[in-house]
């Protein structure tokens, strides 16, 4: 059973750079039913996985949820690999709820098990939903989840998703030259006449398996100029400090967003800290190595002190300094959480 619960609301720990933590993303699942060549291409990953074994119980996962909120943390996200292929989950969504001191508890998901499970997501509790869908042609779909989606069945959970309460839903389209220029303005179109919101995302170089290459990222502007020979967008404001996406009003009715990671990266507001499956820390998406908060999970003091000291010593900026980044190995995005 997970410790009492107690009120907290600290401000947050600062790191080197003087960016507060705010944000937490969990991945809960390290492996996928998908094979997205971009995140976890066909024949590279299998061997990766790490079995039920090594997976963060619940209770733990929630322990160190509340040690991050203690720390300054106020949004979660929920992430793999793709998280709802993780047994009753909902039971997890339950016990973060409970946490004194987090305003938002969101999920991100390729939406294969949503029709199923939408329903019961939304009763533990959970606020928000992203789900990613890259193409609207059902082919183009298809070959972009690995050979192993389907575009109907990913829809079915969007509905269901609205139908159990969630809105306006946000969906991710990573854009890859070469592949899915076609369909940003068709999934901009028809999402936005459902009243739910895009996040247009440049392909990034996290993890080795993908052989990421530059020439094969669409950059924000040409995302930007896409939708802007339709429709008149408008620069918002942030929403909340260290947001990652540039949203825009469109016109009419409705938002958009593009998250320019490549091309304008946002290091300098990074809040966000990640765990990965086996309950480790990582302070950047792009980090070669985590640290261990398994051996302090006996202590609730410990560990709330451990991942204080660790995010005061944090300086990562990889998306400043790619150029100039060495060719180190690093953790693949599903480990750690998207
Ligand atoms: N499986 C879930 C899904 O696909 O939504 C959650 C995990 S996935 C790693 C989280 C997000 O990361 C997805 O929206 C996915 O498109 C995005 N992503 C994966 N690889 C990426 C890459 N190389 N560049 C940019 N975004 C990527
Ligand atoms: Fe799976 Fe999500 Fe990665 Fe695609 S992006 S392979 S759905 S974890
Ligand atoms: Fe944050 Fe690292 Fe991404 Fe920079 S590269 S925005 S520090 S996760």
């Amino acid at each position: 059973m997970m410790p009492q619960l107690q009120a907290v609301a600290p401000a947050p720990v600062t790191d080197a750079l003087g960016r507060p933590l705010r944000d937490l993303r969990i991945s809960v699942m390290e492996t996928c039913n998908y094979r997205c060549p971009y995140c976890m291409p066909e024949g590279t990953v299998d061997e990766m996985a790490l079995g039920a074994k090594q997976r963060l119980e619940f209770s733990d996962i929630a322990q160190i949820a509340q040690a991050f909120v203690a720390n300054g943390v106020r949004k979660i996200r929920l992430t793999g690999g793709e998280p709802l292929l993780r047994r009753n989950l909902p039971e997890l969504i339950g016990l973060l709820k409970r946490i004194d001191g987090l305003e938002d508890l969101a999920l991100t998901t390729n939406g294969s098990l949503l029709a199923a499970q939408a329903h019961a997501l939304r009763q533990a509790g959970l606020d928000r939903i992203t789900v990613s869908v890259d193409a609207l042609d059902e082919t183009l779909f298809r070959h972009m989840s690995g050979g192993r989606g389907s575009l109907s069945q990913v829809l079915e959970g969007i509905a269901a998703a609205e139908r159990a309460g969630f809105g306006p839903i946000k969906i991710n389209c990573v854009v890859q030259r070469g592949l899915n220029e076609s369909q940003i303005l068709p999934l901009f179109e028809f999402f936005k006449n459902r009243g739910h919101v895009m996040r247009f995302i440049e392909y990034m170089d996290v993890g080795s398996c993908n052989g990421w290459r530059s020439d094969e990222v669409v950059p924000v502007s040409e995302i930007l100029a896409c939708l802007q020979s339709r429709y008149e967008l408008t620069p918002m404001a942030p929403a909340a400090p260290g947001e990652v996406a540039a949203r825009y009003a469109v016109s009419g009715g409705g938002e958009v967003g593009f998250i320019a990671s490549v091309s304008a990266p946002f290091c300098g507001d990074c809040n966000r800290a990640r765990l990965s499956v086996d309950g480790k820390l990582f302070t950047c998406l792009f980090a070669s190595a985590g640290f261990d908060l398994k051996p302090y999970l006996r202590s609730a003091e410990r560990l709330s002190t451990e991942i204080g000291a660790l995010w005061r010593h944090r300086t990562d900026r990889y998306s400043e300094i790619r150029h100039a980044a060495d060719a180190r190995k690093k953790i693949e995005m599903f480990f750690i959480g998207g």
